[in-house]
């Protein structure tokens, strides 16, 4: 099967960008990658790990010639990188994006695109709680969803191609407006990062009072909390600030379920206790029939 792509470039080569690069290699979804790493550690990297054909430092070297450009760096930096390389982009070319809010995408990086060059935004739902060049893996999009925003009037061909783009990379395509796309991850994915955030720091600061009792017992569920509360410092900091007001709105409504639940225990309501603990038993099994969660997963750690 020939190549989608004669030429692609990939700007940012960490988890996503890295398992991008791994998947388009194993996969020959391109001919040709070029990849712009800031640090020259990632440059390194991308030349070891045989994941370029071609690296740049400057990203507008990197993207010339490419017929499809990939973001894949934190959120904060898409301003500054879009206004870099856009007058290097050749006629043509598509641009899409990786990054975990859309609304702040196409605010950041739509303004900048030339004439005749298409704009498609994306987010695979897929990830660990690893950064940099050497945690990507090519299986990282199988049989994950990818989800495309194309503002309205977008190039359908060019939306096709991207849907093509991470379906040879093993995902399912959903395409939904931006806004909606932030409100569902705000609740899926920005609110419970959130709540690990926070549980950890508190345990931690409570494990100064309890002399590290919190770290000996972790396996009672903390334990889980705390590899959520690993994720990269950068890239949900950019979350957090470009998906705010999902999120306020969210975590809104969070604070007064927890109200309701803190004075179920208050007033011994076992009875609305355990209704909720039997709804959210079938969500787990909701989501592992979906495939979206293994089965086998860690069994010691659900207590
Ligand atoms: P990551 O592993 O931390 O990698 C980020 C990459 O961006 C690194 O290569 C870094 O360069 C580069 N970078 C940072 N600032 C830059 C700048 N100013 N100019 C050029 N390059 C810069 O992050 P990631 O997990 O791959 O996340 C990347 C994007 O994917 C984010 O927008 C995130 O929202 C989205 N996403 C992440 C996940 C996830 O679970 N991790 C899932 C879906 C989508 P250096 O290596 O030189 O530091």
């Amino acid at each position: 099967m020939s190549a989608l792509f004669e030429r692609m470039a990939i700007i940012g080569l960490g988890l996503i960008g890295s398992s991008v690069a791994r998947v388009v290699r194993q996969h020959g979804i391109a001919d040709h990658i070029s990849v712009c790493a800031r640090s020259p550690e990632t440059r390194q990297a991308a030349t070891d790990l045989g994941l370029a054909d071609a690296v740049f430092a400057d990203p507008a070297k990197a993207v010339a010639d490419a017929d499809f450009v990939l973001l894949c760096t934190p959120l904060g930096t898409y301003k500054t990188l879009a206004e870099a390389f856009a007058p290097s982009l050749k006629p043509g070319a598509i641009v899409s994006d990786v990054g975990s809010v859309k609304g702040s995408a196409i605010r950041d990086v739509g303004p900048f695109m030339p004439d005749g060059v298409t704009f498609v935004p994306g987010h695979p739902v897929a990830g660990t709680e690893n950064s940099g060049p050497h945690s990507g893996f090519a299986e990282l999009f199988d049989r994950r969803w990818c989800i495309l925003t194309p503002p309205d009037g977008t190039d359908e061909n060019a939306v096709n191609t991207v849907a093509d783009f991470w379906r040879e990379a093993g995902s399912e395509i959903e395409i939904m407006d931006a806004a909606h796309h932030d409100l569902v991850l705000a609740v899926t994915s920005h609110l419970p990062h959130l709540i690990a955030y926070n549980i950890v720091g508190t345990a931690d600061d409570l494990a100064k009072v309890t002399e590290s009792e919190v770290i000996k017992f972790a396996a009672g569920g903390f334990r889980d909390f705390t590899r959520i509360a690993a994720s990269d410092p950068v890239m949900w900091r950019d979350i957090f600030l470009t998906n705010r007001d999902a999120v306020l709105e969210m975590l809104g409504r969070f604070t007064e379920d927890l109200s309701a639940l803190q004075k179920a225990i208050r007033y011994k309501d076992g009875e609305e206790l355990e209704a909720l603990f039997t709804r959210t038993r079938h969500i787990r099994r909701e989501v592992i029939d979906a495939e979206q969660a293994d089965p086998d997963e860690a069994p010691e750690d659900t207590y």
